[in-house]
């Protein structure tokens, strides 16, 4: 490992750090919202799987209660050019 090796290293730690502080920040925004609006989005808890969820306006969580019809009119929208939420575990 060279010195700019190190130097790449050492941003890496940092970024991952940074990554690591806004996602506790994020569950703590999550957990203390009440959720008062939403939309119906494909929604992936890991890779490679996604299924339609009820999504909060304000903190972009997955949130319960989807009814069959909110299901099946996301999966009827759905094309691959949809933004996919991500559960904020993902990778974990
Ligand atoms: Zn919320």
């Amino acid at each position: 490992m060279n010195s700019e090796h190190k130097k790449i290293k050492k941003l890496v730690t940092e970024l991952y750090d940074i990554i690591k502080e806004a996602t506790i920040k994020l569950e703590d925004i999550r957990k203390n919202c009440d959720h008062p609006e939403f939309t119906v989005e494909m929604f992936s808890w890991r890779v490679g799987s996604y299924y339609p969820s009820r999504i909060c306006s304000i903190c972009e969580s997955s949130i319960t209660g989807i009814t069959k019809e909110e299901e099946q009119d996301c999966w009827d929208k759905h094309t691959k050019e949809s933004k996919m939420y991500i559960s904020s575990s993902y990778g974990k």
